[in-house]
């Protein structure tokens, strides 16, 4: 064949591969022929009792999906669920340690049974243990790795085969702007730079079963964690504020709904030709 005929060829093919794409049924939310809005599949929000992971569930929600909240507190577990059934959406808590592989394995089964095989994974659940490193210790370092890298891998290795099962798929992970570096979390960063070389890898791994994967790293948002950031630094939230907003070029800090978009813009059906991809939402070019 010449290079020239190889190459219609493949045109060729891609453009039939193109139409088939067009004419297959979507499995995600608003699909025609289900019973409503995102029957019979459901979205995990990991570390979905508070903050980020509360906005994202409310905002996946609202687009239709039922959310399977996972969390190691079940008040905030109760609350978002209560806050997204207010709204007439559909959500379940689970209270689940993401770092323990039973507890995950048995949380998921859970939610696929209540609430549908979850094609949507969103690892959010976080811990901060900030210090220099001549402070830092095994324990915190242990904890961190924990949380943020093992849970990330357990949750998605526990969900791919429903996305696999399914022809589709999303997985959006929470980095963070201190992936970059950041003075005092030698731990957490590499933890978040960790999540962004996992994050690509599922996308060459699983992007052949219709899965994306990405990553969102947020800058500086207002969330407990980052309260607690302040508190640790001797300062009001507000005068951490002060000084985050005179840094940042939109000149505010961020709100769990300026992340909340951003993931649900990965998980949006119209995102999947976006894979692998790291998106550093932070008020501004700088980290
Ligand atoms: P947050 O308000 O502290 O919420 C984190 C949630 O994760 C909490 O509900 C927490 O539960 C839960 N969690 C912790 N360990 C868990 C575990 N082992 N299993 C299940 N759930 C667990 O934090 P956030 O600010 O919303 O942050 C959410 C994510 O964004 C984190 O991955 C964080 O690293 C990342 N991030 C945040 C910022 C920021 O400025 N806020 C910036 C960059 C990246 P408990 O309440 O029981 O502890």
């Amino acid at each position: 064949m010449t290079d020239t005929a190889a190459t219609d060829a493949a045109a060729t093919a891609a453009t039939a591969a193109a139409s088939a794409r067009a004419a297959a049924p979507v499995p995600g939310p608003g699909t025609a022929g289900l019973a409503g809005p995102g029957a019979g599949r459901c979205a995990i929000v990991t570390g979905g009792g508070r903050g980020i992971g509360r906005a994202t569930a409310r905002e996946l929600a609202a687009r239709g999906w039922a959310v399977a909240l996972f969390d190691l507190d079940p008040a905030g577990l109760d609350e978002t669920a209560r806050l997204i059934r207010e709204a007439g959406g559909r959500a379940a808590g689970f209270a689940v340690d993401v770092s323990d592989e039973d507890a995950v394995a048995a949380g998921v089964a859970a939610a696929a049974a209540e609430l549908g095989a979850p094609l949507v994974l969103v690892n959010n659940a976080g811990v901060l243990r900030d210090d220099f490193l001549f402070r830092a210790t095994l324990d915190d370092w242990d904890l961190i790795m924990n949380v943020h890298l093992r849970g990330a891998f357990l949750m998605s290795r526990a969900v791919q085969r429903f996305m696999v099962e399914a022809g589709w798929g999303r997985i959006v992970n929470l980095s963070s702007t201190s992936a970059l570096g950041n003075a005092g979390q030698s731990n957490y960063s590499a933890a978040k730079a960790g999540i962004q070389g996992l994050t690509k890898t599922l996308a060459l791994e699983l992007g052949k079963f219709g899965i994306t994967a990405n990553a969102v790293a947020p800058g500086f948002i207002a969330t407990d964690m980052t309260r607690a950031t302040a508190a640790r630094q001797g300062i009001t939230f507000e005068e951490l504020a002060e000084r985050v907003s005179a840094a940042t070029a939109v000149r505010r800090m961020g709100d769990p709904a300026d992340i909340a978009h951003a993931i649900a813009f990965f998980v949006a059906e119209e995102s999947s030709f976006v894979s692998g991809q790291v998106l550093y939402v932070s008020g501004g070019p700088n980290a």
